[in-house]
């Protein structure tokens, strides 16, 4: 079993840290939040006073951080978190597990790997209900040495472990695939408005357009429209899921991916605003397919 350190408790952070500890590992964990301390204690874990002494004496350690400013600061900055990469014996394995930006990715890797510690950039898809039923896909970028050391104790917290390519690779193909999944959404909750207004049953037309070539993961597993699917956030009022504000942020990091790759992103852009938009109307906190109210006229035309 491994001795691996943990930061970042949050909604991800903390049932992936309970996972680890429930497979037999021992877990020394840091937070800001001394709540998420508490829990991750309860869930076998043990509590660090600072990054700094969570990260001591441990081979393998996983951040799981907000935004590529905490990761910066954690990892290069003047906080306990310099002194904890420090800490950090020679060959020793970073795993971020945080969606950020590549630059920040890239950046704080090569910083590690000046070091001599080795750095993988894996954030992960499956959400807050993923993490804690240790299902969530990582997608991983680094060094392909690496990413095979990884992969037991990934495989505690995940089902599906992809190598997508060098540093920063795992970030790049994350920014894809959510920017196309905010694209399928908000096409599926279109076409889904129209047909209703027209007449069809919502869950008849889902039927169809699945066996057509419409089909899509949001139509067939993730259904936008209101009691057409069980099990979904549309059946209970757009609670848990993903949340919008969420897709916003991801869907901010593949804008400025496509800025930096000179690639056009019309699709993208305009699936970004209508997100945002709808984030704005106080949908921030609601899963992302509530995009479909958009679409839910409740006043006839004159
Ligand atoms: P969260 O805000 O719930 O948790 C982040 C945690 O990091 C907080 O507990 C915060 O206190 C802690 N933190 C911040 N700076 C710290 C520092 N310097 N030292 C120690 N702890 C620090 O966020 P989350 O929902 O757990 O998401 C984490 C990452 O996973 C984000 O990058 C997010 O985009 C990504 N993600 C989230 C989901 C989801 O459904 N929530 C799904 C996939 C990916």
């Amino acid at each position: 079993m491994t001795r691996i350190g943990f930061i970042g408790l949050g909604n991800m952070g903390g049932p992936m840290a309970a996972n680890l500890a429930r497979a037999g590992h021992t877990v020394q964990v840091f937070d800001l939040v001394s709540e998420s301390l508490t829990r991750a204690i309860e869930a076998g874990c043990i509590a660090a006073g600072d990054a700094r002494e969570a990260v001591s004496g441990c081979e393998l350690v996983i951040s799981m951080l907000p935004a590529g400013e905490h990761v910066r600061s954690l990892w290069l900055g003047e906080s306990a978190g310099e002194r904890g990469v420090a800490a950090l014996p020679l060959g020793a394995l970073v795993i971020d597990c945080s969606t950020i930006d590549v630059a920040s990715a890239r950046q704080v890797g090569a910083a590690a790997q000046a070091r001599g510690i080795r750095f993988l950039d894996a954030p992960v898809s499956g959400g807050v209900a993923g993490a804690a039923a240790g299902t969530l896909t990582f997608i991983v970028g680094g060094e392909q040495a690496d990413f095979e050391a990884a992969k037991p104790v990934l495989a505690c917290m995940g089902q599906n472990l992809f190598h997508a390519g060098a540093l920063g690779a795992g970030q790049i193909a994350k920014m894809c695939n959510n920017m196309l999944l905010a694209i399928h959404m908000a096409g599926t909750a279109e076409a889904l408005a129209l047909g209703v207004k027209e007449g069809p049953d919502p869950g008849v037309l889902s039927t169809i357009m699945g066996k057509s070539s419409g089909n899509n993961w949001s139509l067939e597993r993730y259904n936008p429209w209101p009691g057409v699917m069980e099990n979904v956030p549309a059946s209970r009022n757009y609670q848990g899921g993903f949340m919008t504000r969420l897709m916003v942020k991801d869907l901010g990091l593949a804008m400025a991916l496509a800025e930096h790759a000179h690639s056009a992103v019309p699709m993208g852009a305009l699936a970004r605003n209508l997100f945002n938009l709808h984030a704005t109307k106080g949908q921030g906190a609601r899963d992302f397919s509530s995009i479909a109210e958009l679409y839910l006229d409740k006043t006839a035309p004159d």
